[in-house]
């Protein structure tokens, strides 16, 4: 059993062994040595149903495409992967063409040329132009071995049920193949969709975050009153534009690292204090949008309040100097007659009368 499973392991790592190349992928050359195997798989499935049908001169053929098959293989081992790719498809038309001569048309060896074209258009993602050439010189190649081929004798005579055999063997062996070029790139777009749509998720985080305090930022916060508008809310919804008091000073006095180390812990204080679907946000600078959807002014009052005691008693410890601020509070009820600005505007105004009038208090 240990056995068993230490061939398969050493199979399954020679055949997805990396490339030498470090930039260039290994999905074709996994591709390539899969499509290898089985085509000598098929090969010799194809000499015990052709036995003794052979002459002489066809086994010494038979021992050439065998090792010839076997080059191919450590040459998947040393050469770019491109050039791997073409000279694979070289001798897959070396392949088909003898097999073309000696068995004839009806056995189907024709039908490789279909993975051939699949693989080749995996083969360097951007050259468009020439994949386009490639599929049109396979499709004309395709109709001229039929005219060639269709109805010329073939070398060796096959027994009829000898040549359905074949038939089936190359149908198998081609649709394998087909599955196995599906399934390895499938794999990669699906592998690189999934990349992307969490790499966009991060972006679009990331857009909608404010770097220093984490909150959400002025565009997540239009967003979210729009959201909460569509959704229809419509019964009650309180809004409050916040602002520092004297933060020029904190800056001036301790520089502007510290200052957006008070920025950070306010952050984190708004985060503790605003739940249940309450949205801090920082507006920008030391300006921050706390929205309280489903609050009237006095509920989203009391919560400002607790707010404003915590801000009040907050002491950030900086360079063993002890930094306290204070914070003034513009609260509003969303008039939902009006557009969103105008709430912001009216809030913004009891912020400014707030400031006038002795700071470090909610105005509402
Ligand atoms: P007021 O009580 O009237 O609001 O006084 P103030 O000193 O806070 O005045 P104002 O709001 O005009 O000053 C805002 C200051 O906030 C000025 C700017 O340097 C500072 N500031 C804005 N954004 C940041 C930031 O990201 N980090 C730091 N450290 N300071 C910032
Ligand atoms: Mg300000
Ligand atoms: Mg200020």
């Amino acid at each position: 059993m240990n056995g068993i499973l230490n061939l398969k392991n050493k199979i399954v790592g020679l055949i997805t062994k990396d490339t030498t190349v470090e930039s260039e992928s290994v999905k074709i050359l996994i591709v390539v040595r899969v499509l290898l195997l089985s085509v000598m798989a098929c090969f010799f499935a194809n000499l015990i149903i052709t036995w003794e049908v052979l002459d002489t001169k066809g086994y010494g053929f038979c021992l050439l495409f065998f090792l010839g098959s076997l080059g191919l293989m450590l040459l998947t081992y040393r050469v770019r992967v491109r050039l791997m790719a073409y000279i694979f498809t070289a001798g897959m038309l070396l392949f088909i063409w003898f097999n073309l001569i000696w068995f004839g048309w009806w056995i189907g060896v024709q039908h490789f040329l279909i993975p051939i074209l699949v693989m080749l258009f995996f083969v360097g993602y951007d050259r468009y132009v020439l994949k386009m050439w490639l599929a049109a010189a396979l499709c004309l190649l395709r109709i001229l071995l039929y005219f060639r081929f269709h109805t010329a004798q073939s070398l060796y005579e096959i027994p009829g049920s000898r040549e359905d055999a074949l038939q089936i063997i190359n149908t198998i062996t081609i649709f394998w193949c087909l599955t196995v070029i599906s399934y390895v790139f499938g794999k990669t777009s699906r592998e690189m969709e999934g990349k992307l749509v969490k790499y966009n998720e991060k972006l679009e985080k990331e857009a909608l975050t404010d770097n220093l305090t984490g909150l959400a930022n002025r565009r997540r916060a239009m967003d979210y009153i729009q959201q909460l508008l569509q959704e229809g809310h419509t019964d009650s919804f309180s809004l409050c534009i916040c602002d520092i008091d004297f933060f020029k000073k904190v800056n001036d006095t301790w520089g502007h690292d510290c200052g957006d180390i008070v920025l950070k812990r306010l952050g984190a204080l708004f985060r503790e204090e605003m739940k249940n679907g309450n949205m801090p946000c920082r507006w920008g600078g030391e300006e921050f949008l706390l929205l309280f959807p489903g609050s009237n002014g006095d509920e989203a009052r009391v919560i400002l309040m607790k707010i404003r005691d915590r801000i009040k008693d907050m002491v950030v410890e900086y360079e063993g100097d002890e930094i306290r601020i204070t914070m003034t509070f513009g609260l509003t009820e969303f008039d939902f007659t009006k557009d969103v600005e105008y709430s912001i505007a009216e809030a913004d105004e009891k912020l400014y009368y707030g400031k006038n009038h002795g700071r470090n208090q909610i105005v509402f």
